[in-house]
């Protein structure tokens, strides 16, 4: 059977890549190594309630907006997913994600479990995704402190979360545990070269094996 153009279209998509993991452990470290060598890969901008921290930049690293704002937003359907976590709503915006889709470039989008079922249900051929553990909880405490950017008790509501996010590592593809920095990047950088050069991400492999067969030898 022929395949429908939606199936012939998914051949030719991007790579989704979810990173999630409990506040502290390195994920944003990661993505922002990623994006640094990897031109390819665009950053899905979230969309979120909380207060911007000092280090960051309004629709550089969010899209920081009032909880109307967030309302109107998904209440227009302009969200792919949303969720609520550590008591602020975040959600990836719907417009960007799938012309990055539609275009075959590859995302990295850093959210939640919640935003990783909603977006596995949502693009499910697409997405790989990747859970990034802390070496142990005493670390993550310390990695939350020395960051220095969420008051105490935020730092506590953040462990205090880390165990149920913890818990849904079953969902994710890959597992990266995150002691020395240098060596879990390599990690998702291998993790990212292997998923590129799979078949059904390679529609120019038909042609290219078309070529071989119809080679003739002297
Ligand atoms: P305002 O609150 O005085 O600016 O009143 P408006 O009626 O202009 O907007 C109501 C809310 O909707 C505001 O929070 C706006 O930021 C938001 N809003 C207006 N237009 C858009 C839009 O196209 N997209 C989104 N996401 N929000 C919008
Ligand atoms: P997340 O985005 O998961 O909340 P961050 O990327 O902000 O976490 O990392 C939390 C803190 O830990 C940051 O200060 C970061 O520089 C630091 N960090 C990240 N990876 C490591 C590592 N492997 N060893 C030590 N510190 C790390
Ligand atoms: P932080 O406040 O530390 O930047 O992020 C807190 C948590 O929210 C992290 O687990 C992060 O992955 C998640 N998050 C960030 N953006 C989104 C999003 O667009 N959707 C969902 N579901 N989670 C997000």
């Amino acid at each position: 059977m022929a395949d429908t153009p939606l199936i012939a279209s998914i051949r030719r998509r991007g790579l989704m890549l979810v990173l999630s993991s409990p506040s502290g452990a390195g994920k944003s470290t990661i993505a922002r190594n990623l994006l640094e060598s990897d031109p390819a890969f665009e950053l899905s901008i979230s969309v979120t309630t909380r207060a911007r921290r000092g280090s960051e930049i309004d629709g550089r690293h969010y899209h920081f907006r009032s909880r109307r704002d967030f309302e109107f937003m998904r209440d227009n359907d302009e969200l792919l997913e949303w969720a609520e976590v550590h008591g602020n709503f975040y959600a990836t915006p719907r417009a960007p994600a799938e012309k990055a889709l539609a275009e075959g470039r590859d995302m990295l989008f850093d959210i939640d479990w919640q935003g990783a079922e909603q977006l596995r249900e949502q693009m499910r051929a697409d997405i790989v995704s990747i859970f990034i553990l802390p070496p142990s909880m005493r670390e993550l405490k310390e990695r939350l402190r020395r960051r220095a950017e969420d008051r105490d008790e935020v730092i506590a509501a953040r462990l205090a979360n880390a165990r149920a996010e913890i818990e849904h590592w079953r969902d994710y593809d890959y597992i990266v545990i995150n002691e020395d920095l240098d060596t879990a990047f390599a990690e998702v950088e291998a993790i990212v070269a292997a998923e590129r050069l799979r078949r059904d991400r390679r529609p120019g492999l038909f042609d290219f094996i078309s070529g071989l067969l119809d080679e003739k030898l002297e």
